[in-house]
């Protein structure tokens, strides 16, 4: 999974449950206003609960931001090889104090510029590929 810009500094890097990579975001395809490396960790299948990346803590719905600005949650459609819930494409199946939780972090998260720039740009990468016909491979 990718870390959030800045969150890195929330790991002292001795965690010997996580493995890092460092990319230059031109790499990959990240969001255009990422200046900084994105560090990418891998996990071993077990960790302190406590101190899990952002990207478990919030899996398996990911924001949205409207063309209008305003911010949805939404199943993630990348977890559906490995998430029976996103299969199941109905987010109101997920406990509702957990998707309370996550948009209240999504919403502090998102006056971030950096990941407001980021959650936009995946919103309008969604929007574009909404109706391509691979995504229903994957129903
Ligand atoms: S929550 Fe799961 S995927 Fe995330 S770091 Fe822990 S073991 Fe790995």
């Amino acid at each position: 999974m990718y870390l959030l810009p800045g969150e890195e500094v929330m790991f002292d890097r001795t965690e010997d449950w996580l493995a890092w990579q460092e990319h230059a975001p031109e790499d990959y395809d990240f969001c255009p206003d990422w200046r900084e490396p994105v560090y990418f960790v891998l996990c071993r299948g077990a960790c302190p609960r406590e101190r899990r990346p952002f990207a478990c803590r919030t899996f398996p719905v990911t924001p949205y931001l409207t063309p209008g600005g305003e911010l949805e949650l939404r199943l993630d459609d990348d977890a559906v090889p490995v998430c029976p819930l996103v299969r199941g494409g109905d987010i109101n199946l997920l406990d509702r104090r957990f998707l309370a939780r996550a948009r209240l972090a999504w919403e502090e998260l998102i006056k971030d510029p950096r990941i407001g720039a980021h959650v936009e740009w995946e919103s309008r990468n969604r929007d574009r590929t909404a109706g391509e016909p691979w995504r229903k491979l994957l129903r």
